[in-house]
């Protein structure tokens, strides 16, 4: 069953609903955004208090 998280667009910083797997936690997961089209690399990981967090990486970083 898929889960979404909100992460803001690196690029035009609209918020996205990204959905992904459970198991997908740990990996970077990549989904277009929906105002500017562009890739966004969002980095899935479980932090110091069970809280899920997504990251976007900005490729140019
Ligand atoms: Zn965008």
């Amino acid at each position: 069953m898929s889960e979404s998280i909100q992460v803001p667009c690196p690029f035009c910083w609209q918020a996205n609903d990204i959905w992904f797997d459970p198991e997908e936690v740990g990996n970077v997961i990549v989904q277009d955004c929906s105002t500017c089209c562009q890739p966004i690399d969002v980095k899935l990981s479980i932090d110091h208090l069970d809280q899920l967090v997504a990251v976007a990486d900005h490729p140019d970083d």
